[in-house]
């Protein structure tokens, strides 16, 4: 029974569209909430959406529009958080989806934040540098009016990176006549960013995977993964599951898709991406076609690159043991139910790719105290905070006996409302 039907009238989402999805995944938590979910409306509903326009003056005189957003989806267990994502399909109802699934995330790794995200609709393969600069400080002028060190602290995202967080570090530094390192994390090292940051997502990655793996009694000692997704997220995670011993045997990006069954060489393929933006042509192994990425022989699956990638469809083809969600929201709830019932285990994006913001959390928490950790220190706490945060998911799994995503909803969603209802409802 879907108990939480859309009410808001400025998105009309699909079963299959980001926030129809999120909706549906808060539907199946309710009746473990127990009293409650008399205040889980409050899930379905962004506190706060920001559209804003962003004109930038082209390189070539021209000026051209782009639309941003920032939504704050949660801020009852604290300051809003989460990435800036650029990219041409970003639109209000994919980020207030991302945005919610910072708020469960958040609440999940019982991190002391709300959940928040924000985005510009463009192709920043099209800008040149300086452009893509104007457009990060304009759009940061424009959501400066919510975010800041206390209130919002955004991140990096797909298309964004450290020196954009520099960007808009300074531009909200300007702004306010500070220096304000801790308005964004996933900044550069000696701009307040942390240890660790850059590869810390896919380190997450690694490390739920290699725990799932032990319950499934699965030896990562020749393991075949493949991955969709070879950006920040992918990348490294595939760099730790082959320093690990498993073998990384189809890689899927924008530009293509590749396989090859003995394993590809990362000291030959990181340069080769790094120089030519993507896999395609990659001299080892051999070219596939698109969809038969999901048909491919593996035991672990990596999705780390959009949503809504693992359809019905692909779940009923996927010959992995172990789905590593990566990405945000790659998989839709009936995909879910197929890839249960075929006895496929899949750690949940809130749980999975949660490494990202936790070691954000870190930085933040530097950027106030001026006091910096080393690496090993940064794995170490992230590998305990990710542990410790998984093995709670699991209990509750094995309690109601329901999936990890749902389990890590409810483990989530009750911290959420408990914040709720004992702030209680202002004025
Ligand atoms: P990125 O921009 O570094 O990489 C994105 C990758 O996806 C690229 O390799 C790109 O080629 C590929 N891609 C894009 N469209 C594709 C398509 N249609 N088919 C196949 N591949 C495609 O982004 P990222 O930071 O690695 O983010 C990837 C995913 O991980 C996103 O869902 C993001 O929300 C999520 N995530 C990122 C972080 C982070 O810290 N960066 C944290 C948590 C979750």
């Amino acid at each position: 029974m879907n108990t939480l039907m859309n009410t808001l009238s400025y998105v009309q989402p699909t079963t299959t569209s980001p926030w129809g999805v999120y909706l549906a995944q808060v539907d199946r938590v309710l009746p473990y909430l127990g009293e409650l979910a008399r205040w889980a409306e409050t899930l379905k509903r962004p506190k706060r959406a920001l559209i804003v326009d962003v004109p930038i003056e082209m390189d070539d005189g021209t000026v051209q529009h782009f639309e941003g957003y920032r939504v704050q989806h949660n801020l009852s267990r604290g300051p809003g958080k989460g990435g800036v994502r650029y990219h041409p399909q970003v639109n209000l109802e994919e980020v207030m989806a991302l945005a919610a699934w910072m708020t469960v995330k958040n609440a999940a790794l019982n991190l002391p934040y709300g959940g928040a995200k924000g985005g510009i609709r463009v192709d920043p393969k099209q800008l040149s540098l300086k452009e893509l600069e104007r457009l990060t400080r304009r759009y940061t002028s424009e959501i400066g009016i919510i975010i800041g060190p206390n209130q919002d602290i955004p991140a990096p995202d797909v298309n964004t990176n450290p020196q954009i967080m520099a960007w808009m570090m300074d531009t909200y530094s300007m702004n306010t006549g500070t220096t304000a390192t801790g308005v964004v994390t996933g900044k550069p090292i000696h701009l307040g960013g942390s240890l660790g940051r850059v590869k810390a997502t896919g380190r997450g990655v690694f490390v739920t995977g290699r725990e799932a793996a032990r319950r499934l009694h699965l030896d990562l000692n020749g393991a075949r993964v493949a991955v969709q997704g070879f950006g920040n997220v992918g990348s490294a995670a595939a760099e730790l599951f082959q320093q690990a011993g498993a073998k990384i045997v189809a890689i899927q990006d924008h530009s293509g898709t590749i396989t090859h069954p003995k394993g590809f060489d990362f000291a030959e393929l990181m340069p080769y991406v790094q120089r030519h933006g993507g896999v395609q042509g990659f001299a080892q192994g051999e070219a596939a076609d698109h969809e038969s990425f999901w048909d491919t022989d593996c035991e672990i699956l990596i999705p780390a690159a959009l949503e809504g990638q693992i359809n019905v469809d692909r779940a009923g083809r996927i010959k992995a043991r172990l789905v590593l969600e990566g990405a945000n929201g790659p998989t839709h709830p009936d995909a879910d139910d197929v890839l249960h019932e075929r006895g496929i285990l899949v750690v949940p994006d809130v749980i999975c790719n949660a490494g990202g913001v936790t070691v954000s959390y870190f930085e933040w928490v530097q950027d106030f105290s001026s006091f910096f950790w080393t690496e090993d220190e940064i794995n170490l706490r992230l590998d305990k905070i990710i542990v410790d945060a998984l093995r709670r998911v699991w209990d509750t799994a094995d309690h109601h006996h329901i999936t990890l995503r749902t389990a890590a909803f409810t483990v989530a969603c009750g911290r959420i409302l408990a914040a709720r209802q004992e702030r209680g409802l202002y004025p």
